[in-house]
């Protein structure tokens, strides 16, 4: 349903016009006028996406939609929280989950050293990236499909499952074949195509919030990928840009509770790319285990000084044992099933 809010001093004439448009469209219409205002409610399907014509007549103030203008991934249309399963690793409900890696693949020896170490903490999936969104054309652009190559083969070796960035439809076939989770990345999160493509097939996709969207847009880029056949979607909060220099974003830690009232889908902190820095992790972790989320991202690496990229918000490994232990220990007091 949409209310049409006509202009004061609009005319009979011009309520004529509003009324003639929905009734072309076969809506239904229900009519009220007051001593200065008159208002039009239209109700029926795609209600919502007509709105524009009706936004279009002189006549009109303003159009104020009233159901949500997503559907499939709503709370309204599947009450249940939605759980991702991969292979069985659960990500939604009531569980949570750390995705921990470096933020870009840089070496088999780096990831080596990486699984082993996440894996004996108990990390299951395993982040790198390997074709990276680099705002600069100069800076490391990562290894490419060798980068997923390596991956893959670590983690296998450590039973873990892996999560990597896709930045290109045409680089789905290689997506599908070393990759468990793929990764829209937040510079991406509109790129509809990139939705198409990924909402046609089975994989499950890591969704990131655009640093300049809002929610609602967020999950319209998630309602692409329901729309187009895909429901094994995590959606992840990384932080907003705002006014604030301190920290690269801000994160929006009030999106876990919103998305979780509004969506059915999970939802996940990236704790690195939020804020920018290392030092605003560990205390985060504690809210985003507090907060309800599903699950933390962060970057994770054996020399963050060295790091080829993002070194300034990934954590060594002694750091991150730390983080990891504390927000188990804050979810099981929570009394959450593990
Ligand atoms: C990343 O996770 O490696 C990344 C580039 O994140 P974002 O898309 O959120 O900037
Ligand atoms: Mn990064």
């Amino acid at each position: 349903m949409v209310i049409v809010v006509l202009k004061p001093g609009s005319t009979e004439e011009d309520v004529d016009k509003v009324v003639e448009l929905a009734k072309k469209f076969g809506f239904d219409v229900n009519l009220s006028k007051g001593a200065e205002k008159t208002i039009v409610g239209i109700i029926g399907d795609s209600v919502y996406e007509r709105r524009g014509a009706f936004e279009s007549l002189n006549c009109v103030e303003e159009v104020i939609a009233v159901l949500k203008p997503f559907k499939l991934v709503s709370r309204e249309f599947h009450p249940q929280d939605t759980i991702v399963d991969i292979d069985g690793i659960k990500i939604g409900g009531k569980h949570f989950e750390f995705f921990a890696g470096p933020c870009a693949v840089e070496s088999m020896e780096q990831m080596e050293n990486e699984a082993k170490f996440l894996s004996s903490l108990g990390v299951k999936i395993l982040r790198g990236g390997a074709f990276k969104p680099r705002t600069s054309p100069y800076s490391f652009q990562g290894l490419g499909i060798r980068g997923l190559e390596i991956l893959k083969e670590v983690a296998n070796r450590y039973g873990m499952k892996v999560i990597s960035e896709m930045v290109a439809a045409e680089d789905f076939d290689v997506f599908e074949k070393y990759v468990d989770i793929i990764q829209v990345g937040a510079r991406n999160m509109q790129n509809f195509r990139l939705l198409e493509k990924l909402g046609k097939s089975g994989k499950p996709i890591f969704l990131k919030r655009g640093f300049m969207s809002t929610v609602e847009e967020w999950l319209l880029a998630a309602e692409y990928l329901f729309h187009h056949g895909n429901d094994k979607i995590i959606l992840c909060e990384r932080g907003i840009r705002t006014f604030e220099k301190y920290t690269r974003n801000t994160l929006d830690i009030s999106a876990v509770p919103l998305v979780k009232i509004l969506s059915h889908l999970p939802i996940v902190v990236d704790l690195s790319h939020s804020t920018g820095r290392r030092d605003l992790i560990p205390p985060l972790a504690k809210a985003v285990v507090a907060v309800g989320a599903n699950g933390a991202m962060v970057e994770v690496h054996p020399d963050p000084e060295k790091a080829l990229s993002d070194g300034q918000q990934s954590l060594n490994f002694q750091e991150f044992e730390k983080t990891y232990k504390t927000s188990m220990k804050i979810y099981k007091m929570l009394g959450v099933k593990a």
